[in-house]
Order: structure tokens, then C-alpha cells, then sequence
């Protein structure tokens, strides 16, 4: 007797393995796009660094960060945390990075100023600049579903929206692995990124399309290994503590 493999068997064998993160019809940044439900994370926790991490932020100082070729960072330390003083620019690691653990944590505005994206917006960008998960204030504040917090910015919405109220501490544990490149400066494989806000899984080993960007989904170009983890200064005093990684590259 022949074996017949049904069809929608034989698909799913030659389907790709990034099936999961294609880019669906919704134009970029549509509005009408659904909204992704609303869940409400458990209890905040935090997560101290293990003993190999690397220290990006402890409570006090920003020595691991410049505000742009090696100046000393101007964003604000106070009370633990550090908060983005509009108007100074990017905050980047001094030192680079590309396969990474990052843990951080965050807090929008409170009480909150402004709609949409302008209103507790910043992000955490990997490859200096290229590769955004969104930060923004989500609670009750209704956007494009691309660019909520937990979003990679103009691809993928979170998978669903764990975001707590506006001052109050939110998680984001993020495993990023970089791009790579052959030598001729073609892409061999996309940048991944798996991101959990507040315990919650919003982006499931998700691979970019490309930088991400505002109203451009802008092709791979070929860039180093190992650079700054940057944050956006979007204009609003968004908040950040406890930040470290474990860099993959290294860790055995
Ligand atoms: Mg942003």
C-alpha cells in the first residue's frame, strides 16, 4: 500500500522554522490592527544579577554608559534608578555586546502625560540603534498594536499586553541573539529576540526583518558583532533600574 502523506502535513514539514515571525498583512503602524488582550502580570518581582553578570546599572552610578563618543552620561541618578532628561540624547553602554541576557526594569511617568506614543516612550535598542523592544506607557493608552510597549517596534506587537500602571515598576527579561553576516556582507540569519514583561511572554524567539524603524521596514545591512545596547530619549523622563546581562558570547 502507498503511504500518502496528507497535505497539510507535507506543508507544514517544508514550512520554515521562523514561520512563527512573519510580518502579518497589517500594514506597518495600522490602527486598526486588533489590540493585543489585556493581561494582568502577577506581582511585581525583581531579579538580583547572577554572579556573571555584568553590571550595567547598580543604583548609583551610570559609569557604564555614555551619552554618545565617550561623554559622560547626563541622565539623572536619583533614589536607585535613573531617569532619561529630555532633550540630551541616546544613552549607550561604553562597552559592546552581541548575544545577551538583559534584564531591566522600567517606569513610565505618573501621573501620565500625553497620548499614544507620546506618553512614556523610550526603548531598549540592541546593535546600536538597529533593533528596538519598545518601551512606552500601554496601560489604557490606546496606539498602533506595532508600537506598544513589549513591541518590536514596527514588526511585531506584543503577543498579548502585560503592562502595569504608569509609575509603577515593570520587568522586561530579554534574549537577544545578533544577526549574522557572511563575508560578503549577505544575511546568513536574522536578529532573534525572545522578551518577557513582567514574567509575561510577549515575543516568542521572534526574527526581525530588519532594523526596526518609524514608517520604513529598512533592509539588513551588515554590521559588527559586538556594539552598544542603547536607550531612546523620546522626550519623556521614563525611568530605569537594576540593569545587567549576561553576555552570551562569553558565558559557558
Ligand atoms: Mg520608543
Amino acid at each position: 500500500m502507498k503511504l500518502a502523506v496528507p497535505l497539510a502535513l507535507a506543508a507544514l514539514c517544508t514550512m520554515p522554522l521562523s514561520a512563527q515571525s512573519r510580518l502579518s498583512d497589517w500594514p506597518q503602524h495600522s490602527e486598526e490592527r486588533p489590540k493585543p488582550t489585556v493581561v494582568q502580570p502577577g506581582a511585581m518581582y525583581t531579579i538580583a544579577p547572577p554572579s556573571d553578570a555584568v553590571v550595567l546599572f547598580g543604583g548609583t552610578s551610570l559609569d557604564r554608559w555614555t551619552q554618545g563618543q565617550g561623554a559622560p552620561a547626563l541622565w539623572r541618578v536619583a533614589d536607585g534608578a535613573f531617569q532619561v532628561v529630555p532633550s540630551t540624547g541616546t544613552l549607550s553602554t561604553r562597552d559592546s555586546f552581541g548575544d545577551v541576557q538583559l534584564h531591566l526594569e522600567w517606569a513610565a511617568p505618573n501621573p501620565p502625560v500625553g497620548t499614544g506614543q507620546d506618553r512614556g516612550n523610550s526603548g531598549v535598542f540592541f546593535a546600536d540603534g538597529r533593533y528596538e523592544v519598545q518601551v512606552l506607557d500601554s496601560r489604557n493608552n490606546d496606539t498602533y498594536a506595532d508600537g506598544q510597549a513589549g513591541a518590536l517596534y514596527g514588526q511585531f506587537p506584543p503577543l498579548v499586553n502585560a503592562s502595569r500602571a504608569p509609575g509603577e515598576w515593570q520587568v522586561y527579561d530579554i534574549v537577544y541573539h545578533r544577526p549574522r553576516f557572511a563575508a560578503d556582507g549577505t544575511l546568513q540569519s536574522a536578529a532573534r529576540l525572545t522578551v518577557f514583561h513582567n514574567g509575561v511572554l510577549v515575543q516568542d524567539n521572534m526574527e526581525l526583518v530588519g532594523p526596526t524603524a518609524n514608517k520604513s521596514r529598512p533592509p539588513y545591512t551588515a554590521h559588527a558583532a559586538r556594539l552598544p545596547i542603547t536607550l531612546q530619549d523620546h522626550g519623556h523622563p521614563v525611568r530605569y533600574r537594576n540593569v545587567w546581562l549576561r553576555d552570551l558570547d562569553t558565558a559557558k
